[in-house]
């Protein structure tokens, strides 16, 4: 398998882009090796700029639940563009899609599209502050939520501190109003709020896809709920990652908990970039041009993009037992890994939810950041680079969670199995 053409690519992409990528986590940085560059996608395929094709485990990073080039998203999109890619003034596709969401969303009676996840929590945090008031919020290590200025703050170890910056470029006074809590460990929460009295929201991801997949216990978020409540704080999921990937309904439909606020991207816009915040209807009239809590986009709710959405969750709504089917096929996937690598004698911690599905190289469970972090990183690479030249593509890093979609069949599954067989064999026997 020559991947001659992606070194090519990538070498001429590095000297105009920085690091030859749009996005830092597409640069296999952390497992070795240089990226494929992809000349077309196929149902649950990639198909790179050398010609190899490879079963795909990343989907967009998420977005793709129904595969590339699903026949009706495809046909809707090009539909849309033939009317105009962007007019500035409101289409009723964005009223379709609003409704669509909300009728899937308890905790969503209003809904405003944005163009991308980082858009959408960093509109919410905004909204968040405006309806309470405060300024303080609260975040989770290891939990992801893009890359505005308030929210790129580093992991403390251990005790709560208030943020520091995790990138030059982040003023220190910007993210002193962002401290920090430990997944899953509801006395770290409850320091914060003893510590300081203007905590206006706690942002979480409440099935984290950005350790790996690490889901909240149950108890913890409605422990979470409540302390939110005693203070007076609104509580935000932000489901950009799990939002019609764990389930339809939102987290909030499996875990028992309701947010304050939701956000969503990534399967929202079909492929296309979309971004979404929603609430109840007295928190989003706070938001301009109800209320005086400013959020604009020049292609926000872009029609092309409302298409792609709108096809994509009309399909998943429709085919309410696509999450069930797809859940049995993502824990078919994991478990057979998992038996391969004991059989290799290697320890695997496996979970899924909906159409994710995460492992790590571990030999106890994962609850946290710093569970996360004690995870085997060199297997890792090895098992990575391992797969991808049987020709399975996993995300280039053992902190992103792994998806299947509609278009993986039982028999991509079943080889991939066999292939994580071998692979295990080859890294044991050194
Ligand atoms: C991907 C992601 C984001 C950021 O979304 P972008 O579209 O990449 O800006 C925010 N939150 C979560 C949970 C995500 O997974």
């Amino acid at each position: 398998m020559g991947t001659q053409e992606s070194l090519k690519a990538f070498n001429k992409a590095k000297d105009l882009i920085p690091g030859g990528v749009n996005s830092p986590v597409r640069a296999f940085s952390s497992v070795g090796g240089s990226p494929l560059f992809i000349a077309e996608g196929k149902g649950g395929y990639l198909i790179d700029v050398d010609g190899n094709r490879y079963v795909d485990f990343v989907q967009s990073w998420g977005p793709l639940i129904f595969g590339h080039r699903d026949e009706s998203i495809e046909a809707a999109v090009i539909k849309a563009v033939k009317h105009g890619l962007s007019f500035g003034a409101p289409t009723e596709a964005e009223t379709e899609l609003a409704e669509l969401v909300v009728s899937m969303f308890d905790s969503i009676d209003k809904i405003r599209f944005v163009s991308s996840g980082t858009e959408a929590v960093m509109s919410a945090i905004r909204l968040a502050r405006g309806f309470t008031g405060r300024d303080d919020i609260v975040k989770f290590t290891g939990c992801y939520h893009g890359h505005s200025d308030s929210l790129l703050v580093e992991a403390g170890s251990g005790a709560v501190t208030f943020g520091n910056p995790s990138s030059p470029g982040v003023p220190a006074d910007f993210t002193k109003h962002t401290l920090l809590a430990t997944y899953n460990d509801i006395d770290s929460v409850k320091n914060c709020f003893a510590d300081c009295s203007d905590i206006a929201c706690v942002i979480i991801e409440p099935i984290a896809g950005n350790m790996g997949l690490v889901p909240a216990d149950k108890e913890f978020l409605l422990e979470l709920r409540k302390i939110c409540d005693e203070n007076g704080a609104l509580l935000i999921f932000d489901e950009v990652m799990s939002g019609f990937r764990a389930t339809i309904n939102g987290a909030e439909s499996i875990t028992g908990t309701k947010p304050d606020i939701v956000t969503l991207g990534k399967v929202i816009g079909g492929g296309m970039p979309v971004g979404a915040f929603g609430a109840r209807a007295e928190i989003m009239a706070q938001l301009s041009p109800e209320g005086p809590v400013y959020q604009a986009g020049t292609l926000s709710g872009n029609p092309v993009a409302m298409a792609a959405g709108l096809a994509a969750l009309s399909k998943l709504k429709k085919n309410v037992l696509v999450m069930s089917v797809l859940n049995s096929r993502a824990t078919r996937l994991v478990e057979g890994m998992q038996k391969e690598a004991e059989s290799c004698g290697i320890t695997m911690q496996i979970d899924t939810r909906g159409s994710m599905f995460g492992f790590f190289f571990n030999e106890k469970p994962v609850k946290n950041f710093a569970d996360a972090c004690n995870s085997d990183a060199q297997l890792f690479a090895k098992f990575h680079s391992g797969m991808l030249r049987e020709g399975f593509y996993f995300a280039c890093s053992l902190y992103e969670t792994g998806f299947i979609s509609t278009a993986t069949t039982d028999e991509m599954i079943e080889d991939t199995i066999k292939a994580s067989a071998r692979v295990f064999k080859a890294i044991t026997d050194g």
